[in-house]
């Protein structure tokens, strides 16, 4: 029985995209839905889209672990699980139109891109921000619109947003992004320094009130500002 099996392993070898695919099936089961991940679309989103492309090849049998790891340049893609948890938070939808600052390796930008219209990502690092808009286009994603530049700013022209991601941890919220928010839109963002960030989360009223919310401890990259 067992030589059978064995057998019939050899003659029909699992793929590396089989084994992906069942990681993060796993990945889902025994970290996302355990640490409160309840949303179906972000778990859907979780389900599909390909972490292992997104990181350097000496780091890809690690991709569906639940940890950051290094995308070089000194930056990182953010563990699987503040990822999801993220995007939950700004209760994401067809027909929204997201902002994310820091393009990094581009993951974060394919999760919210498999649920809403629109998103536009902003990367400071130029490198960066090239790669991950090669590897996105070759994942077959048209619907991420890219800049490079100080997410500082926001990007005015396509403002106001149903949501905003930030993915690095400035000290003060940057005031351009609460403006560039719809009313009714939400923001999350790690704020403080490295030993001392929290994820908040911003909401702006329909009357224009805003409100903030502490969700978690976090450790997130500086966001780093470009001389004008
Ligand atoms: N969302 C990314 C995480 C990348 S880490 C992912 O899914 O992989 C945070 C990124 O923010 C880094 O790539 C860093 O270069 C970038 N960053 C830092 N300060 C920034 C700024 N002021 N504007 C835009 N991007 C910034």
């Amino acid at each position: 029985m067992k030589i059978k099996i064995l057998i019939l392993l050899f003659l029909f070898p699992i793929t590396d995209q089989e084994r992906f695919q069942q990681q993060r099936e796993n990945l889902v089961k025994e970290h996302l839905i355990p640490q409160g991940i309840k949303d179906k679309a972000v778990l859907e989103a979780m389900r599909k889209v390909e972490r292992h492309l997104m990181v350097p090849k000496d780091v890809q049998r690690y991709a569906y672990e639940d940890r950051p790891l290094p995308i070089g340049k000194g930056q990182t893609i953010s563990q699987p699980f503040i990822v999801a948890f993220m995007t939950q938070a700004i209760k994401p939808k067809p027909g929204m139109k997201v902002l994310e600052i820091g393009t990094g390796s581009g993951y974060q930008a394919a999760v919210l891109a498999e649920i809403v219209d629109e998103v536009y990502t902003i990367e400071t690092v130029e490198p960066l921000a090239e790669r991950a808009r090669e590897t996105l286009t070759e994942m077959g994603y048209d619907n991420i619109h890219f800049r490079v530049g100080d997410g500082y700013h926001g990007w005015e022209e396509h403002a106001p947003f149903d949501a905003i991601i930030v993915t690095a941890a400035p000290e003060e919220i940057p005031p351009r992004l609460v403006e560039q928010l719809k009313e009714g839109g939400k923001m999350v963002i790690p704020v403080g320094p490295s030993a001392n960030q929290h994820l908040k989360l911003i909401e702006k009223k329909k009357n224009g009130k805003i409100t903030t919310k502490e969700l978690l401890p976090v450790r997130f990259v500086p966001f780093t500002r470009r001389k004008q």
